[in-house]
């Protein structure tokens, strides 16, 4: 890290505490938990939950003051109620095109768990405070590209936040196919309205635990992917060679993996996958594995989706746990500081360290694979997949027997990114996830081929490779001139 940005840094740090001092303390009245602080041990020495306009003000401000290292960018879809939905791209050279693996965070797919969006800001902080300092943060940035959403249910957030309705868990859809207003939503009528945004993913959408009945707190959406907050997702999730991934909620002390729901089978790479959920329950002292064993059941989930499209290893930490009525989802504040570093009312159990086991483990190459890329200097490089997925046999009501299930609705599903080969270099090591796919019926793996193409100036090339999780292949392109 240059001076210039740690100079940077500083300056926003102390505009954004005078900030949180304006706001106040989010305390909740007769909480029986430790008094208000002046500033905390946060890399921000935040003390109160952010506003959804603080978090997208700071993640303006972190891409200004970072160049090098801080790309901001715009999810494609605006929310429900039209707000944009921004993302962070972290990485060294961060406008260089590379063949970093991607590790994917995300924060508040379900609007009243504020730890989330705090949880993951404090996180990118840190990354950037230590980066240049300590060897092990800088080794990460140095080998991933780190991508945030901090806030995926945008509308939500600033419903619960603002406190109009505090309890509000879905997105801010009213009424299906039909885009509501600010108050629409906001209207006490409507509290039991929306789509829950973690049963909207397509991959066995439909199947148990989510609900059919638009009242129904975990409501599964008239379609797959028909909420504009999970297209976002499954855009990014496509676009992006996503090695691991992440979706931060509270409040279950949990560390899940697939099988979410119990229409799956045990997965293909249960071996890899599962040892690496226990080094996370070890991190976090939490139960880990397969959600209807230690939880509950839900489909359409965010890791059913990143794991059967791509072989993505992706998880749910259920942050802060444990607090009482009102205040489970979004405790006082102290209780995010605690569960960030495993202290006070969380010994040991740290968030923090969870992340680092995650993004050390996206950059480990024995957990995705890897492609040694023969093409010329200024060559584009695209790496594609078209495959067929499936929701779950559809439940046609939430009393209905699973007897009278319909049939599962099967989609295409593209897989595509790209990148551009450095001036001067005539190779490039690209970390991308196994193209053999895990079943979604059975404990195997679909024999299926990345086709890699390579393109300049009006030439082209293109080679199938077959790789499985842990192999390197070379890939030669070097004829496409
Ligand atoms: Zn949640």
């Amino acid at each position: 890290m240059t001076a210039r940005t740690l100079v940077a840094i500083a300056g926003f740090l102390i505009c954004s505490s005078a900030v949180s001092a304006q706001g106040g303390q989010q305390q909740p009245l007769g909480f029986p938990g430790p008094a208000p602080m002046a500033s905390s041990s946060l890399p921000t020495g935040r003390v109160s939950y952010r506003t959804l306009n603080e978090i997208n003000n700071e993640l303006e401000r972190l891409a200004k003051a970072n160049p090098d290292r801080v790309k901001r960018f715009e999810l494609p879809h605006k929310s429900v109620l039209g707000q944009s939905v921004y993302g962070l791209e972290i990485t060294h050279n961060v406008n260089a095109s590379s063949g970093k693996p991607v590790f994917v965070m995300t924060g508040v797919h379900h609007a009243r768990e504020w730890p989330t969006a705090e949880l993951t800001m404090e996180w990118i902080y840190d990354l950037l405070k230590n980066d240049g300092s300590d060897p092990r943060f800088t080794a990460m940035l140095e080998k991933v590209r780190f991508i945030a959403v901090p806030v995926v249910n945008v509308d939500g957030y600033e419903m619960s936040r603002s406190m109009l309705i505090e309890q509000k868990r879905r997105n801010c859809r009213v009424e299906a196919g039909k885009f509501p207003t600010f108050a629409e939503c906001g209207n006490p009528a409507n509290r039991a309205t929306g789509v829950d945004l973690n049963r909207n993913y397509g991959v066995f959408w439909g199947g148990s635990g989510a609900n059919v009945n638009p009242a129904g707190d975990s409501h599964r959406g008239a379609a797959p992917f028909s909420e504009p907050e999970i297209q976002n997702m499954r855009e990014l999730l496509a676009s992006n060679q996503v090695v691991v991934a992440l979706s931060n909620h509270t409040p279950d002390a949990k560390v899940l993996r697939v099988p979410s729901a119990n229409e799956e089978p045990v997965p293909a790479d249960v071996v890899p996958y599962d040892s690496l959920a226990q080094l996370l329950g070890g991190d976090l002292k939490w139960a880990a594995g397969p959600w209807p064993k230690i939880y509950y059941t839900a489909s359409g989930t965010m890791e059913e989706q990143a794991y059967y499209s791509a072989g993505t290893l992706a998880f749910t930490f259920e942050n802060a746990p444990n607090q009482p009525g009102t205040w489970r989802f979004h405790p006082p504040y102290s209780f995010v500081i605690d569960q960030y570093f495993g202290t006070g009312a969380y010994p040991g159990s740290s968030s923090r360290a969870g992340y680092i086991r995650l993004i050390e483990a996206a950059a480990d190459p024995r957990l995705h694979s890897v492609l040694e890329v023969k093409a010329p200097a200024g060559a584009t490089l695209t790496i594609h997949k078209s495959e067929v997925l499936e929701t779950s046999p559809l439940l046609k009501s939430d009393a209905a027997a699973d007897s009278t299930r319909d049939a599962a609705i099967k989609f295409t599903q593209e897989l595509t990114s790209s990148l551009v080969v450095p001036k001067g270099a005539d190779h490039v090591t690209w970390h991308v996830n196994p193209s053999m796919r895990p079943s979604q019926h059975g404990t195997e793996f679909i024999r299926e081929a990345w086709t890699v193409t390579c393109s300049t100036s009006g030439r082209t090339q293109s080679v199938d490779i077959v790789i499985a999780r842990g192999e390197t292949k070379p890939v030669d392109l070097s004829r496409c001139r």
